[in-house]
């Protein structure tokens, strides 16, 4: 989505705006109030085209004003994702010194700037505006936040200097979920890995239950991978997440889930592997996603501790056998392996094995350890990827116990690097 960012000195009616272009949606867009330093973000629509509306309350300048004022990070930042900047004034007080050295900055940015002046609460007064041509950013459009006038006009020119719509949904980016219970560190480690990235392309909030979603880049054997990181932590909700509804971090859970191709389950290393987290894998499982398990806190406990887990995962979760990756979210230790680690998940989970190679494998194992006696394997094949599925025909399938598929499940589990992919291998007849 497009970004379009309300900047402007202290007590300009910045808030005002961005409410009253919210308006009545407002009750159901789930935006960041955060503390002053934070963005907040929500979704808005006008004229059928839908941005993103920045509200950078975080321009309160710390002690003075002016330039002060916008070279607050967070301000920066917003400025720098914005594609439509509005500048919003004060006709009571401007146009001062803070909105001259704003505009200044603001010139400099790649953003389109449109310049508003608040408080003409009077038609009459209109003509205020035009001291603000000073400031040379172009036509001053008259606003009255507090009683909505004016705000119509100001959207539209806002809309028609929005970037051309991309193509819808073209290029989807594969999901990397971060899911698990409460506590066990999943915002800690979501602003560790997103603060190593910086690569925070879109950060759509919506209703309580959206998944907010960030593009990552993964460097993996010297290529690059691109991901929608899918965070259920309500790392950018913390009112949500204060209110610790937890019928709505279910809904979220099951969003990501839907989303990813990995899921990222979080466990708390002092606990290890509990009822709950077996419970969450499970949902992984059932909903034919791929799994890693991130063994946090790991600070905290023995270094045995990953291999009992490791151990504890592969025989509790027989299916899907998932890897485990011990880290620190606190200290940071192995958090630059997370995303290296789920883009691996990743590509065995879309694996394609060439035919020929399969089938040759498993007459490998077919050899190695033999199929019952009148039970003969003529070939294998695979049926479909994202998760990997493949069908083995045999003559007298039903005389082929449990254990020789698990066999064979195991081998190319093994051979193709499938842990934390859920592995489905039917066996049909062949005459
Ligand atoms: P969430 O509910 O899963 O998002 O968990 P939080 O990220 O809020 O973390 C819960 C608590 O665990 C906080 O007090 C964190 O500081 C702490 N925590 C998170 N990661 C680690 C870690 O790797 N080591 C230690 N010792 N504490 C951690």
């Amino acid at each position: 989505l497009p970004v379009v960012a309300v900047v402007g000195a202290p007590n300009v009616g910045k808030s005002s705006l961005v409410n009253r272009i919210l308006g009545r949606r407002r009750a159901v867009v789930a935006e960041e109030p955060g503390t002053t330093r934070d963005r907040g973000y929500a979704r808005a629509e006008w004229a059928g085209r839908e941005f993103l509306l920045v509200d950078t309350g975080g321009m309160e300048p710390s002690a003075r004003m002016g330039l002060e004022a916008l070279v607050t990070l967070q301000a920066r930042i917003a400025v720098e994702e914005a594609d439509v900047i509005v500048h919003l004034t004060d006709a009571r007080t401007g146009p001062t010194e803070a909105d001259a050295a704003i505009a200044r900055e603001l010139l400099r940015s790649r953003a389109e700037v449109v310049l508003a002046v608040n408080k003409l609460d009077d038609p009459a007064d209109e003509s205020e505006r035009y001291r603000f041509y000073s400031l040379g950013e172009g036509e001053p459009h008259p606003v009255s936040a507090l009683h909505g006038l004016g705000v119509g006009d100001l959207l539209d020119e806002v809309v028609a200097r929005l970037p051309e719509a991309a193509p819808p949904e073209a290029a989807e980016l594969p999901g990397i979920a971060i899911i698990g219970r409460p506590n066990v560190g999943k915002s800690t480690l979501l602003n560790r890995l997103l603060g190593e990235q910086r690569a925070v392309v879109s950060e759509a909030a919506g209703t309580t239950t959206d998944v907010v979603e960030s593009e990552v880049e993964v460097q993996l054997d010297g290529g690059r991978e691109r991901f929608a990181l899918l965070d259920t932590a309500g790392v950018g909700k913390r009112t949500h997440r204060a209110q610790g509804v937890p019928y709505y971090s279910a809904l979220r859970t099951a969003e990501a889930i839907r989303r990813s191709s990995v899921a990222l389950l979080v466990v708390d290393a002092a606990e290890g592997l509990v009822a709950g987290d077996l419970q969450l894998a499970r949902q992984v499982e059932e909903a034919g996603r791929s799994l890693g398990v991130l063994l946090n806190k790991r600070d905290l406990v023995p270094p045995e501790r990953l291999r009992e887990v490791q151990e504890q995962a592969a025989a509790r979760l027989p299916d899907l056998k998932p890897p485990v990756l011990g880290v620190s979210a606190l200290t940071g230790a192995g958090v630059g392996e997370v995303l290296p680690f789920a883009a691996r998940i990743n590509r065995a989970f879309n694996l394609r094995v060439r035919p020929h190679e399969l089938a040759e494998y498993v007459n490998h194992l077919a050899a190695r350890s033999a199929p019952p006696r009148g039970v003969k394997l003529r070939y294998a094949t695979q049926t479909g990827t994202a998760p990997p599925r493949f069908t083995l025909f045999a003559t007298r399938p039903g005389d082929l116990p449990e254990s020789y598929l698990r066999y064979i499940e195991n081998a190319l589990r093994e051979r193709y690097g499938l842990q934390g992919v859920s592995l489905r291998l039917k066996v049909k007849s062949s005459r």
